[in-house]
């Protein structure tokens, strides 16, 4: 979106233009908006809701699992200063078997100092189709539940899975896929910094929060996720089986935007 408006913008003064310098700045500055959009950046921000500087020791929690990757196949990606740089370092990743399935890699996409990150599984198929997560049916509801729900834009918060490429079939990834995918899953976190996660669907939570309990019993009620606040949801598409469990995700949300509104948060 960001590049077709400067498209639009710049390229008709070009026709009446021949200077070089001016040439030069306008490839640089569209290179550089190719490389957001990749990073899945289609805006630039355009509210803060209260954003806090980091803690120092919500930091080190952050990056004390990925020190071991400096000089592995995930160096590039732990050295990432932002987005850009990580989807650089992912590139054309074959470092799982989910890989040789995928049409393409779904990175993430939103404000990359989100309030709120919502987390996933993985792409389906439209996602996998459209490399972008959370555009199909149950991507609606969730654009649903952030628009009319919490009075946001899509825009205005971040959206990622677990692991980033769809698993055949839509089956659920496995131990090594997530492995595998888990030390960038860690890098976007700690470069979006939000302040709160919302991991939606079961799968989704119990990979982050490393454990078997029932999403029954996990939703609604805070945990922490390496020093970010992650409060467990129902995934969208289980709301589509089951509707009248809406108000059980509404009851939720309403407690992520009483802690994102909170000075004290
Ligand atoms: S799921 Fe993750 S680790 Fe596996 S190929 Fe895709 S990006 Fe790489």
């Amino acid at each position: 979106m960001m590049l077709r408006y400067f498209q639009n913008s710049v390229e008709p003064v070009l026709e009446y233009s021949d200077q070089e310098e001016f040439q030069r700045i306008v490839d640089s500055v569209r290179r550089h908006l190719q490389r957001k959009e990749r990073a899945g950046i289609r805006l630039l921000p355009r509210r803060q809701i209260g954003k806090r500087e980091p803690e120092a020791g919500a930091k080190m929690t952050l990056l004390s699992d990925l020190e071991g990757h400096l000089f592995s196949d995930y160096g590039a990606a732990y050295k990432a200063g932002d987005l850009e740089d990580l989807r650089d370092a992912i590139g054309d990743c074959r470092r799982c078997k989910l890989s040789s399935g995928r049409t393409h890699l779904v990175f993430g996409v939103g404000n990359p100092r989100a309030e709120i990150m919502f987390i996933g599984e993985g792409p389906g198929r439209d996602e996998d189709l459209q490399g972008e997560p959370f555009v199909g049916r149950a991507g609606q509801l969730l654009t649903d539940i952030i628009t009319k729900g919490m009075g946001l834009r899509r825009e205005d918060v971040y959206i990622a899975n677990v692991v980033k490429c769809r698993p055949p079939e839509n089956r659920n990834p496995e131990p090594d896929e997530i492995a595998s995918c888990e030390p960038f899953l860690i890098k976007q976190v700690e470069l979006v910094r939000p302040r709160v996660i919302v991991a939606l669907g079961k799968f989704a939570v119990q990979s982050l929060l490393k454990t078997k309990t029932p999403i029954t019993r996990l939703r609604g009620i805070w945990h922490d996720y390496r020093g970010i606040r992650l409060m467990p949801t129902l995934h969208p598409a289980y709301l589509l089986r089951n509707p009248g469990d809406k108000k059980l995700v509404w009851e939720d949300i309403k407690k992520v935007l009483a802690e994102i509104r909170s000075p004290s948060a």
